[in-house]
Parts: C-alpha cells; sequence; structure tokens
C-alpha cells in the first residue's frame, strides 16, 4: 500500500510520513505543488494526503488537475483553516474527505485507512481469497485461520495481490507498491519475496506470467500440510 503525503511543513510532513509507515505503508514525500501534481499522475498510490496551503501550485489547483486528468485515487485533504466553505470547495473539488489541523495522528490513519477501502470497493477492511483472509485493519493474513508470519515487505506483496484478487499485477506496479522511493535496486528481490511466500502459502497459490507479471489464485494452503 503505496501513499503520497503532499505537505510544506517539514515537521508534519514527517509526522505523517513516520505515522503512515509504522502502520505498515509505503509512503513517499513532497512539499510544492508542482512535484506532487507529477507524481500523482506518475506513480499508482493507493491514497494521497494533501495539504492545500502549498508554495507554488497550491493543493485545490494540484487536485483539480488531478480530477481533470481522470487520476481517480482517493485524496484526503488538509487544511490549516476548518471552515465549512473550505471544506465543501475542498470536496467539491473531488476530495474524498478533509482534515483540518491540528489533528490526532490516529484520526488521519483511521480516515486514510477508510478511503482506500472505500476506493478498492470492499465495505469491509476483510477480504478473502481462498483459504487466505486479509484483515487491513490490523495488518494480518491469516491462512486456513491461522495468521501467517510475514515480514513488512511480504505483507505488503501478498495484501496487494489480494486487494487486486485474482487480476495480473506487472512487476513494476507490485514494485512501487512494496518498495521505498529510491530503493528501486531491491527491485530485483521481488522474485525472491514471491518465492519466500510461496513457501508460506504454496507453489500454487501465486501464478507467474512470464513478462506480464503475477496473479494470486484461490489455492492457496500450508505447504506443511501437503508434504
Ligand atoms: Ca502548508
Amino acid at each position: 500500500m503505496r501513499v503520497l503525503v503532499v505537505e510544506d511543513q517539514r515537521d508534519l510532513s514527517r509526522q505523517v510520513a513516520s505515522a503512515l509507515r509504522n502502520a505498515g505503508y509505503v509512503v513517499d514525500t513532497i512539499g510544492n505543488g508542482e512535484d506532487a501534481l507529477h507524481m500523482g499522475l506518475q506513480d499508482p498510490y493507493e491514497a494521497i494526503i494533501l495539504d492545500l496551503g502549498l508554495p507554488g501550485l497550491d493543493g485545490l489547483s494540484v487536485l483539480d488537475r488531478w480530477r481533470r486528468k481522470g487520476l481517480r485515487t482517493p485524496v484526503l485533504i488538509l487544511s490549516a483553516r476548518d471552515t465549512w466553505r473550505e471544506k465543501v470547495t475542498g470536496l467539491r473539488a473531488g476530495a474524498d474527505d478533509y482534515l483540518a489541523k491540528p489533528f490526532e495522528m490516529a484520526e488521519l490513519l483511521a480516515r486514510v485507512e477508510v478511503i482506500i477501502r472505500r476506493a478498492s470497493g470492499y465495505a469491509s477492511s476483510r477480504i478473502a481469497v481462498g483459504e487466505l483472509a486479509l484483515d487491513q485493519a490490523a495488518k494480518q493474513i491469516y491462512l486456513s485461520g491461522t495468521l501467517l508470519q510475514l515480514t513488512a515487505m511480504e505483507y505488503r506483496l501478498l495484501a496487494c495481490l489480494m486487494v487486486n484478487g485474482g487480476r495480473i499485477i506487472s512487476k513494476s506496479e507490485l514494485a512501487a507498491k512494496v518498495y521505498e522511493q529510491g530503493t528501486e535496486g531491491e527491485s530485483n528481490s521481488l522474485e525472491v519475496l514471491i518465492l519466500r511466500l510461496r513457501k508460506k502459502i504454496g507453489g500454487e497459490a501465486i501464478l507467474t506470467h512470464r513478462g506480464l507479471g503475477y496473479q494470486l489464485t484461490d489455492k492457496a494452503h500450508d505447504p506443511a500440510n501437503h508434504g
């Protein structure tokens, strides 16, 4: 799960990014409108947190251009002024939610979770594929009712495959969801992560489509129970 944080106040940006990372997200941060506009359109994000008061291009203009270009990523607006007028303008411009500063980090996390869930079309935070069950709120995945022991990267990879239920996902899209910005070199080990997951949920659970990417099937099982 990858989130973009657009905020020019460095301290706040750092706090938000660290809270999101602790909650299991991959986070990119940017402090100005022009770069935010570009990044939002270039990278596949599950959600974007957008401050309204930005140097250069302001937040509302960025959001307006994203929506005009067809970007459907859910956006949570942050604003220093808690006025109904600004809230209405933000929602009209295509925001999915609105949070006034100062805010509690726990509320921000809960709201981000909700807009991601809503956007992926699931009303519940639990998603099941075959014997696998994903609990997005707890950031845990169960196999036949037993909690899987996964590293943070393994979790993000498997959660991404589950949320996209059955669709083939390209290596570059998966890498974008699993690794932090500027660590592209690590994308070589996507194959290693897939191998490790197959050892935990069975070889047939994840299909490799050469040149296209990976696809989750409903055949996950505990390999230990099948010799
Ligand atoms: Ca600001």
